[in-house]
This record gives structure tokens, sequence and C-alpha cells, in this order.
């Protein structure tokens, strides 16, 4: 293909898209409309709109009122919503939801399973069956599936490898390439702080925020910033490890093989430990939510357990806060709903700690979707790789 045709095609995607995504969002559209608004020529409107309508991305719903000039009135086209379908999958420790959704990401239906035990190859064939499942159930083509989001408990790179899952048993598992096989559908993979921010940012705590950090305390202490708008992933996906930093000098031993983490010490199993020691209670007896009901009710050894997790997580957050300069702050994860005995230390630190310009206009908030944040945010993933019909790097377009 010689240069100029090249250029040529990339135009008519662009061009597409530009269509495409005005009739999604507009409340009403007609083809002079869409000229209007888009400053593309008629005719290559025109085109454009009989290709989608051909394709069944659009349908024509009806004519609307004649415009002030008179003449035949407009024919109003419409965003098929089931044109396509997608899908998000929270895999947790314990419980696996998922999610299929019609093409503009509104839920049709929901399912949480027990995450499958076994080798990871086989439960992922598992999952990509319940996949399937719940789009029978709401009537999803499978064949029109466009991309499925995965939230995984662990370290995910960028092009969906769980290096690390270690609450999990999961190591270096090709997640997406897996699930991409068996569902014959294009998979991406993201890690819980990553996908949290996402659906807080778009439907939850920080909605309409461009710049936002996520700070994420249950099993596993993580971190995720949103900066103008874009999740940061880092070269390799795994940007916002901060639980994976060493607070305390010969510390304990790590999940990841470390000693001294943040995580060790700020994490839900971390304050559960704590607890346990502290009650004389052998290992296991003990949640985190019995940890945080007993706080509530003035108990003193869940009440400093607590103070002191939250004020861990509090001084380290304000590193976050005077890096980012965020417009808010999401603390997230089970702890996050412990209550005051750990959100007013780790306020406390965090103001103490952090630059008093950069805390003056920051908003701290708890996040606001619980167990639903992460699968949401998989789905919202889903469907922004699925829409990103054509993206622009550097000054030069690709098309994909
Ligand atoms: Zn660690």
């Amino acid at each position: 293909m010689t240069g100029a045709a090249a250029d040529h095609g990339v135009m008519r995607r662009v061009n597409r898209a530009v269509v495409l995504n005005f009739i999604r969002t507009a409340e009403v559209a007609s083809r002079a409309a869409i000229a209007e608004a888009t400053g593309l020529a008629k005719p290559t409107v025109s085109l454009i709109v009989d290709e989608l309508l051909q394709v069944g991305l659009v349908r024509e719903i009806g004519r609307g009122p004649s415009g002030t000039v008179g003449g035949r009135p407009p024919i109003l086209l419409a965003f098929n919503s089931r044109s396509s379908y997608l899908a998000g999958v929270h895999v947790g420790v314990r419980r696996t939801t998922v999610v299929v959704a019609d093409a503009l990401g509104e839920p049709l239906g929901q399912r949480t399973v027990a995450t499958p035990r076994g080798a990871p190859v086989t439960a992922l064939r598992t999952i990509a069956g319940v996949v399937g499942e719940v789009a029978a159930d709401v009537g999803a083509d499978a064949s029109l599936m466009a991309a499925v989001g995965v939230c995984l408990p662990g370290l995910v790179t960028d092009d969906g490898i769980l290096l690390l899952a270690p609450n999990l048993g999961w190591r270096d598992v090709p997640v997406a390439s897996v699930l991409s096989e068996h569902l014959g559908v294009p998979v991406v993979a993201f890690n819980a702080a990553h996908t949290s921010l996402v659906a807080e940012a778009s439907l939850g705590a920080a909605a309409g925020e461009s710049d936002v950090v996520l700070v994420y305390a249950g099993t596993g202490v993580g971190a995720a910033a949103l900066v103008a708008g874009q999740l940061m992933r880092g070269t390799r996906g795994i940007a916002g490890e901060f639980g994976h930093v060493r607070v305390v000098p010969d510390g304990e031993r790590c999940n990841c093989g470390k000693t001294g983490c943040l995580e060790t010490v700020a994490s839900a199993p971390a304050v559960v430990a704590a607890t346990e020691r502290r009650w004389g209670r052998r290992r296991g007896r003990v949640s985190a939510e019995a940890v945080a009901a007993a706080a509530a009710e003035g108990d003193a050894d869940a009440v400093a357990v607590l103070r002191e997790a939250g004020q861990r997580l509090g001084a380290a957050a304000a590193w976050l806060v005077n890096v980012f300069d965020p417009g808010c702050l999401v603390l997230a994860g089970g702890l996050a709903g412990a209550g005051p005995a750990f959100v007013e230390p780790f306020q406390d630190a965090l103001v103490r700690d952090a630059l008093s310009q950069s805390v003056e206009k920051f908003r701290l908030v708890l996040a606001a979707l619980g167990q639903d944040a992460e699968v949401r945010g998989a789905l919202l993933l889903a469907r922004e790789h699925a829409s990103a019909d054509v993206r622009i790097v550097t000054g030069s377009s690709v098309a994909r």
C-alpha cells in the first residue's frame, strides 16, 4: 500500500470513529446534525452512515421534526446497543464475579461463583464457561462479544500475564491469552487497584475527577493513579505497587519475597495477625470484619491495631499525594470499610506528613462501589479496549 493510500485508510477509520462516537453519545442524531457537529462533508457522512447501518452498529429509529427551512423531516439514527457485547470478570481470592453488558457497557446480567481451585489453566477454562453461561442467560450472541476485561488479585503486566498472585498461588500465568483462546475475543487484564480506580473515577466516589489517586488496603496493599484522565500503568503494567516498599527495617517476610513491606503492616491479614497476637488467639481464628466490629464496640486492642495500620498507610499515602497532586484520593479495599478507627488515623497521618499545600484542596473519599468496583472497572476497561478503533500515537495515526 502506498503512503497516500494508507493515509486515506486511516482517515476513513478516524471519520468512522468520529461519526459512530457522535451517534453513540448524541440524544438525537440525523445525517445533517452529524455533518454540522463534526464538520465532515454531508456525502462523507452519508457514506459512513450507510456502512454503519449495513454492519448493524447503527439503526434508523424513525423521522424527527422538520428543520426550520422545511423540507422532509430527517431520519433519526441511534447506536445499536445490542450490536455487540462486553464482559467484565473479577477473579477474587475467594469469589469470581462475571458481568455481561451491552455495547454501551450497561450490565445485562451478573453471576458470582466460588473461584475455581486447581491448576490455573483449568480454573480459567471454568471461568470462561461462566462467561458463556451468563452471556447465554441474557440472550447475548457469543459471536458478538467484542472484548472481555479481567481483574486479577496480583501483579498483572499490560500484555495480560499474571506474574504473581500469592493468595491464589498463581505465578506467571498468561491469563489474557488463555481466556482469549477459550472465548475467541480480545481479553485485557488489570490488577484490583487499577480496575477499582477506573470504576470509582467513572461511576463512584471520584466521578468526574481527572487526577485521582486510589489507595487499596485489603488482602493486599496497592495504589493506582489517574493522571489527566489516563490510568498510569508504567512500562510493564504494574505501576502502583507501593504495598511492596520496605517501611520496617528487618520486618516480617512479605508474600512478595522481601521483608518489611508496607503490606506486612497495613493489610487486612496484618491487622488480623496483630489482633490475634494481642487477643492470644490462634492463627486463622479472627477475621478482619471481626476486628472492625470489635473496634466499633470500643475494644482497646482492636482500636490500637487499626490505628497503627491506618497511620502506616496514611504516612505512605502522603508520598503519593505529594508526587501526584491529585484532586481526590480514594481509600478502597476491605480496610476502607473498617470505620473511623482505621480511617481517622489514616487521614491524620496523611495530613501530617504531606505538604500542606498538597492537602489544601484535595478530597479524601471512601470507595463507593463496594464489592462491585473491580468487576465494573474491568467492564469499563473492556469497553475502552473495544472502542479504541483508532489510537493516535505521538503524531502518527495507528489504525487498529
Ligand atoms: Zn512485599
